[in-house]
């Protein structure tokens, strides 16, 4: 199940919206008792204009336009930083436009509205830039009882730049102090297992500090959700095992660079991350692997399996890979290529079980079927040997995006398949579902 509001973790995003509030009260001199609604009329980095209401007893309500210069038709106060228009239409009551100029006067005869003014525009802005952004993105709890995981984001930051990947990199992130209040509320709630994820968290410059406070102030295990190209440097890889992190979860989409590096639209990466990998080996830091299958990736399968073997579980001079984990392309930010990248499933059985056996031969655990996984007819020959999902242990979150199909009705894994991706079924229909008798 997953919890997405947790009411002891601190709002950031929310807090956005009581910061444009109190700015705009002060501006125009409404105090706490005086009800007021507003929304962003226009918004770029230049143009900012608001539409306030204020409520104001037996007057009615106030209606007011703010703006950065330039913003309003024939504003009726302008100064260098702002401008303020009323909305008094014709059939508007006397006395509410004698209100309306005497807050107009009120503004005006201040000293310093053209700084309040200022911190206006910056609250808007910072406003708006969170449009798509909620703080559980941030940090959230999933899982119930001796289960609950903490998650923790730091930021949307990221040295890739994956076409397949849900968030725009130009989403801000939290104030860094905020990532420590999250992790110690976080620990409050009971978790035994901390995720820290990104963006790519290892660009957040505290986080090596971040880790030991979880580990050794909290006793959390902590995995983190990294493509380990910072992990070339064998310092970073040495500094998180020191500072106790349990597991790495590593995005490996192809073994072939080239493949890779289109994938994550950062030439020259896929090196770094197989360097990565490496040194969190060699440094002692358990690492698990992630592999998307779409239509780039489809074909190598069958090498991809084959390069971890013998890289990173063969070799005994180093730990070994504990897992490879497939999954079943979600949806992007950029829809269309979520769309186009997507593989039909009969194309993918025969190099995804040849995958599948060459891991399994070699001891190396294999997640296909979890909440990012495939459905189990996409792997028959191998639903046994690969970790298994219970439908009634995931929660709706992680069905939101998952449909069936006719043919589905009569198969016997329908209690341990989540079903189909809606965008599969919308561009691919029941293509290759083969239900299982
Ligand atoms: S590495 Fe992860 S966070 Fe970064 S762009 Fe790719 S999918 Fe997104
Ligand atoms: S046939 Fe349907 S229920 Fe059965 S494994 Fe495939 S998708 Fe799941």
């Amino acid at each position: 199940m997953v919890t997405r509001e947790s009411p002891p973790l601190t709002s950031w995003v929310g807090t956005r919206s009581e910061a444009v509030t109190t700015a705009l009260r002060e501006l125009v001199g409404a105090s706490e008792t005086i009800p007021l609604v507003w929304s962003v009329r226009t918004c770029s980095d230049e143009a900012v204009a608001l539409h306030v209401q204020l409520t104001l007893g037996e007057h009615g309500t106030l209606d007011i336009d703010l703006g950065t210069p330039g913003t309003l038709h024939r504003p009726k106060l302008a100064r260098r930083t702002y401008a303020v228009g009323l909305r008094t239409p014709p059939s508007t009551p006397a006395s509410r436009v004698a209100l309306g100029r005497r807050v107009i006067a009120t503004i005006a005869a201040r000293a310093d509205t053209e700084d309040l003014a200022a911190g206006l525009w910056a609250a808007v802005r910072e406003h708006a830039a969170l449009t798509d952004v909620s703080d559980w993105m941030f940090r959230q709890v999933t899982g119930v009882g001796a289960h609950k995981v903490g998650n923790l984001r730091l930021g949307f930051r990221c040295n890739q730049d994956c076409g397949f990947c849900w968030q725009d990199r130009s989403w801000p992130g939290a104030p860094d102090a905020l990532y420590t209040t999250w992790l110690d509320e976080l620990a409050a709630q009971g978790i035994a297992s901390l995720i820290i994820t990104g963006g790519e968290p290892t660009l957040f410059r505290g986080l090596v500090g971040l880790v030991e406070r979880a580990t050794q102030h909290h006793g959390l295990r902590v995995q983190l959700q990294t493509n380990a190209v910072q992990l070339r440097r064998e310092s970073l890889a040495v500094g998180l095992a020191k500072a106790g992190v349990d597991g790495l979860f590593v995005s490996l989409h192809s073994v072939d660079a080239g493949i890779s590096d289109q994938l994550t639209r950062a030439p020259g990466t896929w090196a770094h991350t197989m360097a990565g990998i490496a040194n969190a080996l060699a440094a002692g830091i358990h690492v698990d692997l992630n592999a998307l299958v779409n239509a780039d990736t489809v074909g190598g399968l069958p090498q991809h399996a084959k390069t971890i073997v013998d890289r990173f579980v063969t070799p005994a001079s180093a730990g070994r890979v504990g897992s490879v984990t497939y999954s079943f392309p979600a949806p992007s930010f950029d829809a269309a290529h979520y769309h186009a990248s997507l593989v039909p499933l009969d194309e993918v059985r025969v190099p995804l079980s040849e995958a599948i056996g060459t891991l399994a031969s070699a001891g190396v655990t294999v997640d296909v079927g979890g909440t990012c996984g495939f459905p189990p007819c996409v792997y028959p020959d191998h639903v046994d040997a690969v970790r298994s999902l219970h439908v009634a242990d995931v929660g709706a979150w992680d069905r939101t995006d998952r449909v069936f199909v006719e043919p589905c009705d009569g198969c016997s894994m329908r209690a341990r398949c989540l079903g189909l991706r809606r965008g599969y079924v919308e561009r691919f229909g029941a293509r290759g579902v083969v239900p299982i008798p």
